[in-house]
């Protein structure tokens, strides 16, 4: 049987756009399905817009920071429409840089969006366009790579609130702003909004942020959020949220019964997970199985339907770009490259950046601990780094190293202070070889830096 394409990709974020270039080098005919922007989440709405916002969110404490190494004071403000007007160039740039990259793959582009009719064919319909217009092809092999997108909680008023899809677009510039959910979105927007001058309350139904991650780690970067003027409510419930004269007035309630309110200019962020786009795309129709939403895969990250496979956010496996990309290219070089291959879930190193930034790899202290018992050694250093001495800032820095003492292997390294992801991401090729703390112990040090102190933790 013949079809229009080898490959049919639907969904032109990272995890697809890498897979579709990566399996037309292998000489397949591909198509791409997209009725968006290219590059996804993270180029659209996500990584990217983020982190130039984070960028943008540090300059008033480095204009501070320079008085302490003599420089007069600064007086500048922020022109907020501005900076997300550049920020938003910069991302239709990145557009164009995707479609190009596309063109010379020669993969083909098919604008709509794409559900299944059965295993092998796909409906491709323009929003408002009449069925009978729309366009359906076929394919060998079809990878599903539609991402996903934030949820909110089922409260009163959450109409009230946006998601991070909507806040690179928000003007003017609001005063205050509720952010509820202590996970990635919710802390490092917290930190953004506030570096950048806003008043903001985080609400988390947990005793702390991001669950999950090393207990150090959570406690470390909270304290300096809290440091840099972030104010928590802890261990709550959403009840509410009321438009009114003011703005919003987002209401939670305690356990105990205890209730507080908090009032905020016009909107709310609601920030407590993201869930699989796989609703409208048929999987029905072609047999393939979903658990909550979430396109089941196996190593390969092939479906339960031969020809049909999912990366990415839509699988739920883990949420990272890096991850969808390589996930993509395994798959690519699996089935049209003839180097059978999976990718690895060990040791996925992983940065938030809230201001003091965060990264990890590896097992958390707790998680080592169940799997090695007694066996696990714990290396920990907390110091203020010279560049904040000047200042006159007590800007703490954590490093954590988890080591089994029986294979002296490092099984986790943890990270809260400046430079964190870039550090880390050294590291985790360490991890990822199989490093012993006695390996860490022979490396000598870059001096002077935070570095250093990674490989000299006694
Ligand atoms: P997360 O899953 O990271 O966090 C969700 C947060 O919302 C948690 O604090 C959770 O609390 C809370 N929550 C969930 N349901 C409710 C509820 N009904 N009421 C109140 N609070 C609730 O989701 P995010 O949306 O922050 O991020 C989604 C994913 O995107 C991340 O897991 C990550 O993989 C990816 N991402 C990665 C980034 C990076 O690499 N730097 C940046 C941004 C996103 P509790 O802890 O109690 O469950």
């Amino acid at each position: 049987m013949s079809y229009d394409f080898d490959l049919l990709v639907i969904g032109a974020g990272s995890g697809g756009i890498a897979a579709a270039r990566r399996a037309a080098q292998h000489g397949a005919k591909v198509g791409i399905v997209e009725f968006d922007r290219l590059g996804g989440t993270c180029v659209n709405r996500g990584c990217v817009p983020k982190k130039l916002m984070v960028y943008a969110s540090h300059f008033p404490e480095l204009f501070s920071d320079a008085q302490g190494y003599g420089w007069s004071a600064v007086e500048s403000s922020l022109d907020w429409d501005k900076m997300i007007t550049s920020v938003n160039a910069e991302v239709t740039r990145l557009n164009g840089i995707y479609q190009t990259m596309l063109d010379n793959s020669q993969v083909e582009m098919l604008t709509g969006r794409g559900s299944f009719i059965d295993a092998h064919t796909v409906v491709i319909e323009q929003d408002g366009e009449a069925p009978s217009t729309s366009r359906q092809v076929t394919a060998d092999k079809i990878l599903i790579a539609v991402g996903g997108h934030p949820v909110k909680p089922p409260i009163l008023g959450i109409e009230h609130a946006i998601t991070s899809d909507d806040i690179f677009n928000l003007k003017p510039q609001p005063k205050r702003m509720v952010i509820l959910g202590g996970g990635y979105i919710g802390s490092e927007f917290a930190c953004i909004l506030n570096g950048l001058g806003i008043e903001v309350t985080q609400v988390i139904r947990g005793d702390r942020i991001l669950r999950g991650f090393d207990d150090d780690l959570r406690t470390e970067i909270q304290l300096g959020m809290s440091n840099h003027g972030i104010r928590f409510l802890n261990n709550i419930q959403l009840i509410a949220i009321e438009k009114n004269d003011e703005g919003v007035t987002v209401t939670v309630g305690r356990e105990d019964g205890s209730a507080d309110t908090v009032i905020a200019d016009a909107v709310s962020l609601a920030a407590v997970g993201r869930k699989p786009n796989t609703q409208h795309l048929g999987l029905e129709m072609a047999g393939v199985k979903a658990h909550g939403g979430a396109v089941m895969v196996d190593k390969y990250s092939r479906t339960n339907v031969e020809n049909i496979y999912a990366v990415g956010d839509c699988t739920n496996n883990i949420n990272l770009t890096p991850v969808a990309i390589n996930e993509g290219r395994a798959f690519a070089d699996t089935v049209f490259g003839g180097n059978s291959r999976t990718m690895s879930y060990e040791n996925v190193p992983t940065a938030v950046f809230t201001t003091p930034e965060a990264a990890t790899v590896g097992l958390t202290e707790a998680e080592a601990r169940e799997q090695y018992g007694e066996a696990v050694q714990i290396y920990r250093s907390r110091f203020r780094s010279m560049y904040y001495v000047l200042p006159g800032k007590d800007e703490k820095t954590m490093m954590k190293l988890v080591v089994d003492q029986t294979t002296d292997k490092v099984l986790g390294a943890h990270m809260v202070g400046s430079h964190a992801a870039e550090i880390i991401q050294g590291i985790a090729i360490a991890l990822k070889m199989g490093a012993t703390k006695a390996n860490f112990d022979a490396t000598v040090g870059i001096h002077p830096s935070s570095a250093e102190e990674f490989v000299t933790m006694r």
